[in-house]
């Protein structure tokens, strides 16, 4: 019998946040454990320095329980988001954690179910879809991954500050998806029923209507003041769960 499938995204994992972490190290050992699979779309880490990170003594328990967890029967998919997309097939063998492209069209328990972590699809706000074209570029990331990780480390910490002191500064509606990059994208994947991301941090389950097909889009939630996850059971039921922190 086909169990539970479970999404998170937004965890932004790191070592200003111990309580984060152990709070996710309890929910993978007492409910991701039970699950089928667990998909995580993106921004699992604050960032990604490279898979050479991987032995970082923050990083340790977590690729610890990550393989724990997919030598039991839970298959784990681990998506890229804006924050960690320099995981590559090192951190995958270190845990056993399945890269996915973004967008992933997948079924589900009988649910034809479309996983993004979401930024591609902020596109009114073009500074940031000219930084993402650029770093997504293999070239551009191997002469990265060729610095120190020192020095990438330094690099990320100073892109950081910048972009939190844009943050401020831009209006809310750029932060948040743009309705036609959303439609083309259901478009190109033949109006799937359902949608999953994350990214934008404001959980919510959106209806639309593209060219009169009906799609359910889930926001996953960011694990700030709680922990967030997006249940799909058995019966293709999909339920949003908190986690109190
Ligand atoms: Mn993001």
């Amino acid at each position: 019998m086909q169990g539970d499938t479970l999404f998170i995204s937004d965890l932004h994992l790191c070592e200003s946040r111990p309580h984060i972490t152990s709070v996710f190290l309890t929910w993978l050992t007492e409910v991701a454990s039970n699950a089928d699979a667990l998909y995580i779309l993106g921004d699992f880490f604050e960032y990604w320095a490279g898979d050479d990170a991987l032995m970082d003594d923050f990083h340790q328990p977590i690729i610890r329980a990550l393989r724990q967890l997919t030598q039991q029967h839970t298959q784990v998919y681990l998506m890229h988001g804006n924050r960690d997309f320099l995981i590559r097939d090192g951190f995958s063998e270190a845990t056993g954690v399945q890269l996915l492209d973004d967008p992933t069209l997948t079924h589900i328990s009988d649910v034809q179910v479309l996983l993004s972590h979401g930024d591609a699809l902020c596109t009114d706000d073009v500074h940031y879809m000219t930084f993402r074209e650029k770093v997504r570029q293999p070239a551009w990331q191997d002469a990265f991954l060729s610095q120190t990780l020192a020095e990438r480390k330094a690099f990320i910490e100073q892109a950081r500050v910048q972009s939190e002191l844009e943050k401020s500064t831009k209006m809310a509606a750029i932060m948040d998806i743009n309705e036609e990059a959303l439609k083309t994208l259901l478009r190109a994947y033949h109006y799937p029923p359902v949608l999953i991301h994350g990214h934008t941090h404001r959980p919510n389950r959106h209806l639309h209507n593209v060219d009169g097909h009906i799609c359910e889009r889930y926001v996953l939630g960011d694990w700030y003041e709680q922990g967030s996850y997006l249940k799909l059971d058995a019966t293709g039921t999909i339920m949003a769960e908190t986690i109190t922190i």
